[in-house]
């Protein structure tokens, strides 16, 4: 099965009836690359700054942060690389930014984090734009902001970016090629903005990580609540729909970077909504290329569509037969 992976690893993913998915892949350090010629994944849809925050005992100087990305964009080459800015705070705490113990969350998944945190701790935020943007210089900068919750505070997070680049163009340094901003969807109230923050990004990307434990209540590090939800329930996919559904007609790449993509059936269920970027775990590159070769689009988004429309008592053993069926 291993070898046969690795011969997916030239392949691309079209579906059967002529599709190109996107597939690539999450990754958070330096080592995390070599993965990116070895899967055969078209990029980095997903680079998690903060694993380097989480590392380290101090907090990551601009310079080193700066190293670190122009690696990463080196050893891309020609594919693409999504930074998504630092998602610490919460339950990612780092011990040289610990608020004091009476401000400790106690609810870390919805407390200050991500975003939220980077745009009151601006020095931060400054500093990771600085380093991102002379990182890229010459080349195309992708940034992604993790937890935005409402369009201002994108706006806020792309204005970080926007009086860095003016600094360095004021000095006359080599800034990027083209910069693209995006949006991390992982807090259920952002999906009835859409319509007002999309004109504004060049890509959006599903956290379902996040975003389906914030729909069913339900902590995701919480191993007694594992079993509450299935990411094939009804209510996730039909939420996942409506999105797809609300971007049709806008010109905004939709994919999904959560964990949901990279296992088969989920990603089966993604394709049939209307999905066609997938930024998933390195070793799934390979299985879920193989999936897509074998699946016909248009069968598979009118019998998703029937069973989002009257679901039955397990759509997961329904797309598991229907998989099965079908020699996926
Ligand atoms: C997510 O929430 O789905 C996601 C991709 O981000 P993280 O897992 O880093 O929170
Ligand atoms: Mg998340």
């Amino acid at each position: 099965k291993q070898a046969a992976y690795a011969e997916m690893r030239d392949v691309e993913p079209f579906t059967r009836d002529g599709t190109r998915i996107a597939v690539m892949m999450n990754a958070g350090l330096r080592d995390d690359m070599s993965a990116l010629a070895m899967s055969g994944a078209d990029g980095v849809g997903l680079f998690r700054t903060e694993f380097q925050f989480l590392v380290s005992s101090t907090l990551p100087q601009r310079d080193r942060q700066m190293r670190l990305y122009r690696d990463v964009l080196d050893a891309a080459g020609d594919k693409p690389v999504v930074f998504r800015t630092v998602d610490i705070g919460g339950d990612k705490a780092v011990p040289y930014l610990d608020s004091p113990l009476e401000d400790r969350d106690e609810n870390p998944a919805m407390g200050w984090r991500a975003l939220r945190l980077s745009l009151e701790r601006e020095g931060l935020l400054k500093a990771q734009a600085r380093a991102l943007l002379e990182a890229a210089a010459g080349r195309t900068l992708s940034v992604m902001f993790p937890m935005v919750s409402e369009p201002w505070e994108f706006d806020a997070g792309k204005k970080v970016f926007e009086d860095q680049l003016s600094f360095l163009r004021e000095r006359r340094k080599l800034v990027p090629e083209a910069i693209e901003y995006g949006c991390m969807l992982e807090v259920p109230a952002l999906a009835d903005m859409l319509d007002l923050l999309a004109p504004k990004l060049s890509f959006i990307s599903v956290g379902t990580n996040d975003l389906t434990q914030f729909l069913f209540a339900a902590d995701r590090a919480n191993p007694k609540l594992a079993e509450r939800y299935d990411w094939l329930s009804p209510a996730i996919l039909r939420y996942l729909a409506r999105v797809s559904q609300s971007l049709v007609g806008q010109n905004v790449r939709l994919g999904v970077c959560g964990e949901m993509g990279g296992r088969r059936l989920e990603a089966l269920a993604l394709l049939g909504i209307g999905y066609r970027r997938l930024s998933i775990t390195p070793a799934a590159v390979g299985p879920i290329k193989e999936v897509i070769r074998k699946v016909d689009l248009g069968e598979l988004s009118e019998q998703m569509g029937r069973w989002l429309a009257s679901p039955p008592p397990s759509l997961r053993a329904e797309l598991q037969a229907w998989a099965t069926e079908r020699d996926i």
